[in-house]
């Protein structure tokens, strides 16, 4: 590959021996990868400028090492910092679990421009005023609409006839279990119809209109522990980043 330069969003940052970093971008053009600097360490706030840290969006130029899968990385500039989620430990928390979840889902070189898009949207978002829990939400049931592992919600997930308010939701099933199915996962747990449709409309609707609605308490907390047990499954790992939010959401 030769020299190489994309927008890329900072996904993850490891310090390796005195100078050197490595990054884990999320590129408009390439999909994850990893990038090496050099020399960048001990005076980071005169060169890096903030473009190091995570969620930092940046224009990069990058290039091929031999027998490697890191890339040589020669210039890493700063586009924006979102400062106002420096600001927040509560914004700065969500921003980390943003970067991990997608870390954690994606695959190096597996390029797709909206996922690049609704990264830098929810971060956008996050760093105004709407709420940092409905954005992760936003972001998660978007991600999945995107990585084709969406819930399935109008029919039942195990036979496919259409359900009916008495359906389940099955993480195992991947979705919606009708009454006649619900031998398939006794684990399966009732979910409200209000839930359901508002998963439908933040798959559906643009994000700036799904930032507004408003939801009851309810369902904001059925919506959060049904896409926390969903992505779990999904994932198979704990996220750090997921600790750290309830540290700060004393829970
Ligand atoms: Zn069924």
């Amino acid at each position: 590959m030769p020299i190489q330069k994309s927008e890329a969003i900072v996904l993850r940052k490891q310090d390796i021996r005195e100078t050197s970093l490595i990054l884990t971008f999320y590129t408009k053009d390439f999909g994850k990868i990893k990038g090496i600097l050099r020399g960048v360490r001990g005076v980071r706030g005169q060169y890096g400028g903030g473009s190091f840290e995570i969620l930092s969006h940046d224009e990069i130029v990058f290039y091929d090492r031999k027998k490697s899968d890191i890339f040589t990385t020669s210039q890493c500039d700063l586009i924006e910092f979102f400062n106002p989620i420096r600001r927040s430990l509560e914004k700065l928390a969500y921003a980390a679990y943003m970067a991990e979840l997608l870390d954690s889902v994606t695959a190096l070189g597996d390029k797709n421009e909206q996922v690049f898009d609704l990264l830098l949207n929810s971060i956008k978002l996050l760093s105004g005023d709407a709420s940092s829990r409905r954005v992760a939400r936003i972001f998660e049931i978007k991600l999945l609409s995107l990585l084709g592992i969406m819930p399935t919600l109008g029919s039942c997930a195990n036979c496919g006839k259409l359900v009916d308010t008495c359906a389940k939701f099955s993480v195992t099933q991947g979705g919606l279990i009708c009454v006649n199915c619900l031998a398939s996962d006794v684990n399966a747990h009732a979910i409200m119809q209000g839930t359901v449709k508002f998963i439908e409309h933040i798959r559906a609707l643009p994000f700036e209109k799904v930032a507004r609605i408003k939801v009851a308490n309810a369902v904001g907390k059925e919506l959060e522990s049904t896409l926390r047990k969903f992505l779990d499954y999904h994932i198979e790992r704990r996220l750090k980043s997921l600790e750290f939010l309830k540290e700060i959401e004393g829970s």
